[in-house]
């Protein structure tokens, strides 16, 4: 589904950064903008700030930065259409969506109505198996003798399925409703020549509610009392719960994974629990199924560093494998992952219990690197004493080494593994990567719009006009870079400027060579559009644009050097907004008269030029030359 740019501009420019974001943290005034601990690092000293003119935050310690949309992907774990539904919401905003029938949104409306009914039916469930708890000795003293605390087991919501078979019937008074078995809490059998068989799902069971990243029940996991089989037991997939996306305990883990610099991904919701009892409230479980690249996605939303902890068996070995796979490529120079082995017999819920919580962290800290752990997999079963054996070491790491990512550890590996077969270095690069030719210098650098052309579509109106990456000639050239893109930097920042230039200064501007003109053509088009908009909503539409790359850049700079705020006391030296809107506009100002100067002189040089063959040059020459003079000393006032 596509949902309108211009829509999530309008969106963009209604919400409120400070208001979303102080949701989450704590913020407080410091001069224009506001400061808070950063939610995406630990930190004792406020260096996120968030930015009301703006629309924007940026951490000085980390680096992250984005607007209202981003915010809440990055720190509540939505995806991008998620957190523009939820902004627009808050808002009151309807999100019209693209090329979509009346039927097809009423269907659309009804699944997101089920869908929050689902939420109410489980989240009653929830309740239910809570309150049965209480009355259930011998669920309490499973807990307890698997370590548990009240406060654990409140914190994660656990609770206790009965015994019987319509246990739920006495939540739930109408039992035939059909909700019950879409949201996976009632069997139904329908069978030939008998009546309806409908029955509980989970009965006798430790419950363990799974929440989605907003603290919605969405399913439950359920273990056995006793003996009985299968120990584990999960929500079927239903339209609210994907057993492939959802992790168990990420919710509960959000506060954790901002104090700990690490994310521990294990198999069971017993582990989460268990380690969050001995104090590692950042670990997570899949739900009985194998990694996703879902799963890793959403976990380096949460946190650069992933340690997979599996049990010691045969199948934690597979699934620390699985996991190898589908972490491969996110494996960036700037994200960790790790795997936790620990001996055969043991989970971490059990290594814990028996060794204690010290044993564990050391085990955490020695866990193996990414790269050890993907050259034992590619070696295994190969014999290095043969030439045989090494080629088949260098077919089963090709794969493996093909899906990182380029970086420095790619690179290393690449010369590990050279050492391992017994290659040269450029030998297995030839090998493994068969030579494709590197674009040349000047395609790297062409806009986007440039390759628009090679697949046979229509170059878009920037691609046409701007698709030369010759350095422009004439009258750009001699405009210092760095005087554009400071005004780029102050319009970007407060658009509102924009309205209060003149013609001639929007002339000059748009007129300025690739990049910094098509950006303010671009900025022209949209204060037609949509008036004047925060650059939280301005980064949004320059997504993909020529000018993007610019735009981020100076962007990046722009942003204040980080105030340090004192705690209590406001910084005096800090500027009210009209201030600091009053003082930039005079800079602007200033700026764009130095810009027309230049180019008028650049203008008056090519006049002269032109003067033998064009008899009307030198009247041309004359006119720059007095609209120069007359910027370049203005009258008194
Ligand atoms: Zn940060």
């Amino acid at each position: 589904m596509a949902i309108p740019q211009s829509f999530i501009q309008e969106l963009l420019a209604r919400a409120d950064v400070v208001d979303i974001v102080g949701r989450y943290v704590q913020l407080k005034k410091g001069g224009a903008n506001y400061m808070g601990l950063c939610p995406f690092h630990g930190e004792k000293s406020p260096s996120f700030s968030v930015s009301p003119t703006k629309q924007f935050f940026h951490c000085f310690g980390c680096g992250k930065n984005g607007n209202a949309i981003g915010f809440l992907m990055e720190h509540a774990g939505m995806n991008f259409v998620e957190a523009v539904k939820d902004l627009a919401q808050t808002y009151g905003m309807p999100v019209p969506e693209d090329d979509t029938s009346p039927q097809e949104r009423e269907r659309a409306s009804q699944a997101r109505a089920r869908q929050a009914t689902l939420s109410d039916v489980l989240e009653k469930a929830a309740s239910a198996y809570r309150k049965h708890l209480k009355n259930a000795p011998t669920a309490i003293e499973y807990l307890k003798g698997r370590g548990l605390s009240g406060d654990i087991a409140r914190q994660y919501g656990l609770g206790y399925a009965p015994e019987g078979w319509r246990s739920l019937a006495s939540t739930f008074p109408d039992y035939q409703d059909p909700l019950l078995v879409d949201s996976g809490l009632v069997i139904h059998h329908a069978e030939d020549g008998s009546e309806d068989k409908r029955y509980d799902r989970f009965r006798d069971r430790i419950m363990f509610p799974i929440r989605n990243i907003k603290g919605e029940c969405i399913g439950f996991g359920g273990r056995v009392l006793g003996e009985g089989t299968p120990k584990y037991l999960n929500s079927p997939e239903t339209a609210v719960f994907s057993k492939g996306r959802e992790l168990y305990g990420l919710f509960e883990a959000r506060q954790a994974l901002r104090e700990a610099n690490y994310v521990l991904v294990t198999e069971g919701y017993m582990d989460v629990v268990a380690l969050a009892q001995w104090g590692f409230a950042n670990a997570v479980a899949t739900l009985g199924t194998a990694c996703t690249t879902e799963h890793v996605q959403k976990l380096f939303r949460f946190s650069d560093a992933v340690v997979f902890g599996f049990d010691g068996d045969a199948a934690g070995r597979r699934a620390a494998r699985k996991a190898l796979d589908v972490a491969l490529p996110f494996a960036t120079d700037v994200r960790s992952v790790k795997f936790l082995f620990l001996p055969a017999e043991h989970d971490p819920d059990s290594y814990i219990r028996q060794f204690g919580p010290e044993a564990f962290a050391r085990c955490v800290s020695e866990a193996m690197p990414l790269s050890r752990f993907l050259i034992d997999a590619a070696r295994e079963g190969c014999d290095l004493g043969s030439a045989e054996g090494r080629a088949h070491l260098a077919s089963n790491a090709q794969p493996l080494w093909m899906s990182l990512p380029d970086g420095a550890l790619k690179r290393q590996l690449l010369a590990e593994f050279a050492e391992l077969i017994q290659l040269g270095l450029h030998e297995l690069q030839s090998l493994w990567q068969p030579v494709t030719p590197a674009p040349a210098k000047w395609q790297r650098r062409q806009p986007t719009g440039g390759q628009a052309q090679h697949d046979g579509s229509p170059p878009t109106g920037f691609a046409r006009r701007f698709s030369t990456d010759k350095p422009p000639r004439g009258l750009g050239r001699q405009l210092p870079a760095s005087r554009a893109d400071h005004a780029v930097r102050l319009l970007l920042s407060d658009m509102r400027q924009w309205q209060d230039l003149n013609g001639e200064e929007h002339h000059m501007l748009c007129e300025l060579p690739a990049p910094h003109g098509p950006l303010f053509t671009w900025l022209d088009s949209q204060h037609q559009e949509h008036g004047s908009l925060p650059w939280g909503a301005l980064r949004e539409g320059l997504r993909e644009h020529p000018s993007e790359a610019l735009a981020l850049k100076v962007m990046d700079t722009g942003f204040e050097a980080n105030p340090t705020p004192n705690e209590d006391e406001p910084d005096p030296r800090a500027l009210s907004p009209q201030a600091l809107a009053r003082e930039s506009a005079a800079e602007l100002k200033a700026l764009l008269t130095r810009l027309l100067i230049e180019r008028l002189k650049a203008q008056e040089t090519q006049a002269i030029a032109s003067a033998q063959t064009d008899p009307t040059a030198l009247a041309r020459y004359r006119a720059l030359q007095a609209r120069r003079r007359a910027l370049e000393n203005p009258p008194e006032v």
